[in-house]
């Protein structure tokens, strides 16, 4: 292994859900519905294949009907207005589109500021791309964790090329509000800035204000790739459909490099998810209310169970902190969690350069059938 990967090992959720299988835990680690999305969205991938659509390459971009209906999802919720033919990019999901897109567009040695703790590919694809990554540590507060402007600023040198943005956040379930998302973008005008922003949960978000895309805060369409995932959004993350939209040269450059990672993929899964797309409003708040009393019946059983709970604003986890269960390791928490309670989480240090800042922190998925979730509020309960 070069020294680029070198430090990086095994993803935290291949081996969190290994262990899962292994002790027959809970697994409330990797981020993963068990529930399958709409069953005609199923049968739509199965006609596809059965009629021979997308079980041959696939044109390069995507199929022209899923481009079209993402730019249709991206104008119908947001107002933004996108070339289905240019400024859009079907990817192996948003795993793909992250890589590609710091693999188009960073130099070696180009700095990427990244907020911490973050999914665990930025780290790993900033390395690969040669960049070199700058934390930027989201503070926890009584309320959640946040953002320090101020942190972001200084952060920014004459060598930063990228911010790359999560919202809603993963592991910490923050939503950037509408001041933190205008100061980012004002700050990514004046000092030219491009910027990458992965919206994956942007059907999640639980409170008044819903999602609210970088992309249309002023000055900001034409330097910000944006990317999606139908994994997350319609609960099918084995197809691995994600996108891009952007201006057209930002496309291009993305396009550039995906066309030597996978080329194409997902044939039959586009065709399926371009319906997926088209779903009436009602599918879409159906699945935020669900998730959203999962979250609520998640946060008060790990309350009950001792553990102190940062109510997510959106996504489908929830980080703790272990503190006032007298414990303070979450590495060790976790690794002895299946063998004391039968359930595995994910100790959130994994995603931190400063590894002691994300220490006592640890993440639950909620994206769980009710009677799971309950079952495991039932055995966490016993820890105390
Ligand atoms: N970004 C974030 C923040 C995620 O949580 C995930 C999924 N875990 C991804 C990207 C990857 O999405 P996909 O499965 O579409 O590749
Ligand atoms: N995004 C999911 C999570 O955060 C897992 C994706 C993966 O396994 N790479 O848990």
């Amino acid at each position: 292994l070069n020294r680029r990967l070198a430090e990086f090992g095994t993803t935290i959720f291949a081996e969190m859900s290994a262990l899962a299988v292994r002790t027959g835990s809970i697994n409330l680690g990797q981020g993963f519905p068990d529930t399958d999305g709409p069953e005609e969205i199923r049968e739509a991938a199965v006609r596809a294949l059965r009629e021979g659509r997308g079980n041959q390459y696939p044109p390069g971009p995507g199929i022209p009907e899923l481009r079209t209906a993402i730019t249709a999802h991206q104008l119908r919720r947001y107002g933004l207005s996108y070339d289905p033919d240019t400024e859009v990019l079907v990817t192996a999901g948003a795993t793909e589109a992250i890589a590609a897109a710091l693999l188009a567009l960073l130099e070696p040695g180009d700095e990427v500021i990244a907020f911490e703790p973050y999914y665990d590919s930025y780290a790993a694809c900033i390395a690969m791309a040669g960049g070199t990554r700058v934390p930027v540590t989201l503070r926890a507060h009584e309320g959640g964790f946040r953002l320090d402007l101020d942190e972001l600023r200084d952060a920014v040198t004459d060598r930063t090329r990228l911010l790359l943005i999560n919202t809603p956040h993963n592991p910490t379930g923050t939503v950037l509000t509408r001041e933190e998302l205008t100061a980012i973008a004002e700050l990514a005008v004046e000092r030219d800035l491009l910027v990458v922003t992965d919206e994956v949960y942007e059907h999640l978000v639980f409170d008044e204000a819903g999602h609210l895309p970088l992309a249309t805060f002023p000055g900001m369409r034409e330097r910000t790739v944006s990317i999606g995932s139908a994994g997350k959004t319609f609960s099918f993350t084995g197809w691995k459909v994600g996108w891009v939209t952007a201006a057209e040269g930002l496309v291009a450059a993305v396009r550039s490099a995906k066309q030597f990672l996978t080329y194409v993929a997902s044939g039959p899964f586009q065709y399926a998810v371009a319906e997926a797309l088209a779903l009436p409003d009602s599918y879409f708040s159906a699945f935020r209310e669900d998730m959203l009393a999962k979250r609520d019946l998640l946060a008060a059983g790990l309350t009950e169970a001792g553990f102190q709970v940062f109510r997510p604003a959106g996504t489908y986890f929830i980080t703790t902190d272990i503190r006032p269960l007298g414990e303070s390791d979450g590495f060790a928490f976790c690794r002895a969690l299946p063998d004391r309670a039968g359930v595995v989480a994910i100790p959130n240090a994994v995603f931190y350069d400063h590894r002691e800042a994300g220490a006592p922190y640890v993440r639950f998925a909620f994206c769980k059938q009710t009677a799971v979730l309950e079952e495991a509020v039932r055995r966490l309960k016993a820890l105390a």
